[in-house]
């Protein structure tokens, strides 16, 4: 009998409570911000403090007062408009990544609504992007890694691994000491890439053989060299074999002590041409050389770019300028 009576006024007051908790709900729910750009672009090699446009956000309670941020250290954004800039650590290298993810979220006093933003980059033509000054190294760069004084060669080639040197001849302990003086300057130039040289005790172990003598003695080592060199003016000589762009065997002939004929001979060994700088500068390149010959500024860069992890071997010439250009616009 009990249960009759108490069963309605319990239904009654499930149902009264239950309305009103929806009434009261319906006054405080917030409801969270909502971001509608998805995906933005920017063109590679964008300078720090270029604009990359704005992210669209809203809440549909339109009193609440929106902040967006973003944790990105390569990336600034306004906190009031979603303009976002570039910032100083941002790498913008379409050749090595086409999008970039933005990790973005609004704030309404309440709720956070985060979004993964994509930046698309835009690849360009790195050759036009360079200042004059930087269009005169990509050209000399091409200059002396495609040989244009004399093979014009159609893509460019470089050492693939370490090179081990076999040091050979009349090498006295003084020249020994000329050769690795040398070896620790090109070393210093190779801190883009893993490539490096090294001196080996033994021919075996060896990639490249120098041999230091005259002329004749070269006559039954090496006769193709020497019928090259029979009869000309030449103090040293560097050939070099190379599958698929890579090179992998050096033979350099030297005759004269002199550092800047070793620097000039390895210089050949290692991929490049003869300079045109020889009128005003001293170039280590130069077919004609002095003790005077050295390393010019450009060309340490130009060592460096050559033996940069991503400068590939077999670059051609119609893409030298822009793998030239890329580098030279991020380093
Ligand atoms: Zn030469």
């Amino acid at each position: 009998m009990m249960k009759k009576i108490i069963l309605p006024a319990l239904a009654i007051c499930i149902a009264s409570c239950s309305s009103d908790k929806e009434t009261d709900a319906e006054d405080l729910i917030n409801i969270a911000p909502k971001i509608t750009t998805s995906e933005l672009q920017i063109e590679e090699h964008s300078p720090e403090g270029t604009s990359i446009g704005a992210i669209a956000f809203h809440d549909d309670n339109k009193d609440d007062k929106l902040t967006i941020s973003t944790e990105s250290d390569a990336f600034f954004i306004d906190e009031v408009t979603g303009e976002i800039t570039v910032g100083s650590n941002a790498i913008l290298d379409f050749e090595s990544t086409q999008k970039i993810t933005l990790p973005v979220s609004v704030f309404d006093g309440t709720a956070i609504t985060e979004k993964n933003i994509d930046l698309s980059l835009v690849d360009i033509e790195e050759y036009n992007a360079l200042s004059l000054e930087q269009k005169e190294l990509a050209d000399y760069f091409k200059y002396l890694a495609l040989w244009e004084d004399s093979n014009n060669l159609t893509s460019i080639q470089k050492w693939g691994a370490p090179m081990k040197i076999f040091l050979d001849g009349d090498i006295t302990v003084e020249y020994r000491a000329t050769v690795q003086g040398v070896l620790d300057e090109y070393n210093a130039l190779f801190n883009l890439g893993d490539f490096s040289i090294s001196l080996v005790d033994n021919l075996t172990d060896s990639n490249a053989h120098l041999y230091f003598g005259t002329t004749d003695t070269i006559e039954n080592l090496w006769p193709d060299m020497f019928e090259i060199i029979d009869g000309k003016t030449y103090n040293g000589y560097a050939m070099t074999r190379a599958v698929n762009n890579k090179s992998n065997n050096s033979r350099i002939w030297i005759s004269s002590s002199i550092a800047s004929l070793f620097k000039h001979e390895l210089g050949h060994a290692l991929g490049l041409g003869h300079s045109n700088k020889c009128d005003t500068e001293n170039s280590f390149m130069c077919s004609t050389i002095s003790a005077n010959n050295d390393f010019l500024e450009a060309e340490k860069d130009i060592i460096r770019y050559l033996y940069h992890a991503d400068m590939t071997p077999g670059t051609t010439v119609e893409e030298i300028n822009n793998a030239v250009g890329n580098l030279i616009l991020l380093n």
